[in-house]
């Protein structure tokens, strides 16, 4: 019965000048993420919302595939909610009788016996006839005749059903469903980042803020074969396989660190490893990123998780590089990050037990502050620290 979905954003309301460049940005997207799907919807910009129609000989959406439509929107950054709607002349007789036909069927699948309801209207077409309260209660009444005055009660503020009335210039829509889309800004609207992207909870957790931010990713992930295996990586390709479901696919640069490590623990200070290793990785990421064009680098780092994020060591970390890093958890509470770890299902696939590279030959104490100065003393105690990282970056593997 639908033949038209509405969709709406929020934040890209908010832009001046490069409105059209947001809009643009977030149609494309929804048009990627269902081409798969229906590749003969068609999608339009009409005036602050955004309208997919299914293009196809009955001009209805198939109801077997509508869901699935759905579930692609809901990964479309940019989009604030969207409703499968009936897309109607304004006349509100046809508007009514429409309601009429619909009504029973909604009330009928509420678990409720007596439902709450409500009808809210918007009108853009200042011509129409009826004001957005009087279509309202023209509905509410109609409704109500129809179904008995029994059958539901009013509630404006949060009704179990609600009959959402859009009146336009050229058409008018009637819908039941308000679903959520995860808001933010459409991936492309800025420059491409690379995350580096651990198996663990926090990174794919930042990759998805930023994504969120609009800025599409690609992955960096570090592993120590032969000292951690094959799983590992594997892990990780799991985790950039559920992130590409929010943005057309990044690339996962796959680094062997194995090789520094062995020169580190045969060379330095062993207090003083991981935040070698980390210097050592933000460089690596650093070098990838120029060569890739990524504009910043992304980390799931928050302040004072770990020996290696005091803002001491985060400090000395940081200044290996010339590179802004992204780092959208530095403030966040562990049980944050998990919550949005399960709403965007990559929990399960962190919580997967296999060897860290970080782990390897790591040291039982590590320094909780080691200055820049100590960082790059132990450094220069590795015979040709540039042409391992050199080798190191020569030898990365790409899934693309
Ligand atoms: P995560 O849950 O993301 O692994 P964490 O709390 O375990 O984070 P650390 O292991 O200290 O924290 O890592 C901090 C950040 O450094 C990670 O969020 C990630 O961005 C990056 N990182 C750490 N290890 C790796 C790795 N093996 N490959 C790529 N990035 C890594
Ligand atoms: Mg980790």
């Amino acid at each position: 019965m639908f033949n038209c979905i509405i969709c709406r954003y929020h934040e890209i309301a908010t832009k001046g000048n490069n409105r059209n460049m947001f809009e643009k940005c977030l149609v494309d997207n929804m048009r990627h993420a269902v081409k798969s799907i229906a590749p003969e919807c068609r999608i339009k910009r009409i005036r602050g919302r955004v309208w997919i129609e299914p293009g196809n000989d009955s001009g209805f959406f198939d109801p077997e595939i509508l869901p699935q439509i759905c579930g692609k929107l809901k990964n479309v950054f940019g989009l604030e909610s969207f409703s499968p709607a009936v897309l109607l002349p304004v006349d509100m007789d046809v508007i009514r009788q429409t309601a009429l036909e619909l009504a029973p069927e909604v009330f009928a699948a509420s678990s409720k016996e007596c439902p709450s309801f409500r009808v809210r209207a918007r009108r853009s077409n200042k011509r129409f006839a009826l004001t957005s309260n009087q279509i309202e209660i023209d509905l509410v009444t109609a409704i109500a005749e129809k179904l008995g005055e029994n059958s539901f009660t009013i509630n404006l503020k949060n009704a179990d059903i609600t009959l959402g009335c859009e009146i336009r210039d050229e058409f008018s829509a009637l819908y039941f469903d308000v679903i959520h889309g995860p808001g933010g800004l459409p991936v492309g609207s800025n420059p491409r980042v690379l995350t580096l992207l651990s198996g663990g909870i926090d990174s794919p957790v930042a990759a998805w803020q930023i994504m969120k931010r609009g800025s599409p990713t690609d992955y960096i992930t570090f592993h120590s074969s032969p000292y951690t295996p094959p799983e590992t990586v594997d892990k990780v390709r799991g985790l950039a396989a559920k992130l590409n479901t929010f943005q057309r696919k990044g690339r996962l640069f796959i680094v062997n660190l194995a090789e520094f490590q062995k020169a580190v623990r045969d060379n330095c200070s062993e207090r003083l490893r991981t935040v070698l290793y980390r210097r050592a990785m933000f460089r690596i990421a650093e070098a990838v990123a120029r060569r890739e064009d990524c504009k910043a680098l992304v980390t799931g780092e928050a302040l004072g998780q770990v020996a290696s994020q005091t803002v001491a060591n985060m400090d000395t970390i940081n200044r290996a590089i010339d590179m802004l890093v992204l780092r959208p958890l530095v403030g966040a509470d562990k049980l944050e990050t998990i919550a949005i770890a399960e709403k965007i299902d990559t929990m399960k696939q962190s919580s997967v037990q296999v060897p860290d590279s970080c782990t390897v030959f790591a040291p039982s104490n590590p320094a909780t502050s080691a200055p820049v100065d100590l960082a790059l003393k132990e450094e220069s105690k590795i015979p040709d620290y540039a042409g391992i990282l050199e080798k190191i970056i020569q030898d990365i593997e790409i899934d693309a």
